[in-house]
């Protein structure tokens, strides 16, 4: 890794037992809030992709923010991925497990047969979110160029769900 990517990845906050017992909460906020960081983490999640995409998916939340940066740069459109019930014509919906209950991620109908997509987000887990909007993307008749994820928990086995996924940094969750 380059000293750019250690000192973006030096800027992500930890917080032990969040949002539950047991779980480390990676907050990416001052990364996102610094310039050089920002520039540095969006430039290096789009690189293997570069020209092989024609608009970026972001899935709620965070990855709203990596997704309109990618897009700007590159000159391309940005895909909300949204949690379910906030769009008001959803296109598609794909749910999936948690670890308790289940959760589902919709789109709106905006892609064009056949469009490349490339899916980013913050934080790749169990890999349950990623798969489904990889889904989603094949669902609307569209095509998942690749995906990204600027720091990937590899003990949760989330790589196995979702293929082939570029990731910047890699840690443990326990
Ligand atoms: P998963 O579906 O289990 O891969 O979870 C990935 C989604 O949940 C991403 O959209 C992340 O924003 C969020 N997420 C899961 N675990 C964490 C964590 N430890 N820290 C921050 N975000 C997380």
């Amino acid at each position: 890794m380059n000293d750019a990517l250690a000192r973006a990845e030096s800027l992500i906050d930890l917080t032990p037992d969040y949002p539950e017992p047991g779980v480390l909460f990676r907050d990416i906020s001052p990364l996102l809030a610094d310039a050089r960081a920002l520039r540095d983490v969006c430039e290096a999640l789009a690189e293997p992709f570069r020209g092989r995409f024609d608009i970026v998916g972001g899935i709620e939340a965070r990855g709203f923010l990596l997704a309109g940066y990618v897009a700007a740069v590159a000159g391309v459109g940005v895909l909300p991925i949204r949690k379910a019930g906030k769009l008001p014509k959803p296109a598609a919906a794909v749910s999936y497990e948690l670890e308790y209950g289940s959760a589902a991620i919709e789109a709106p109908g905006v892609l064009q047969p056949g469009e490349r997509v490339l899916l980013l987000d913050d934080v790749l887990a169990t890999g349950g979110t990623l798969a489904a909007a990889q889904q989603l993307i094949r669902d609307l008749g569209a095509e998942v160029a690749g995906s990204a994820v600027v720091l990937e928990l590899s003990d949760l086995g989330g790589r196995a769900h979702v293929g082939d996924v570029h990731t910047l940094f890699t840690a443990r969750e326990s």
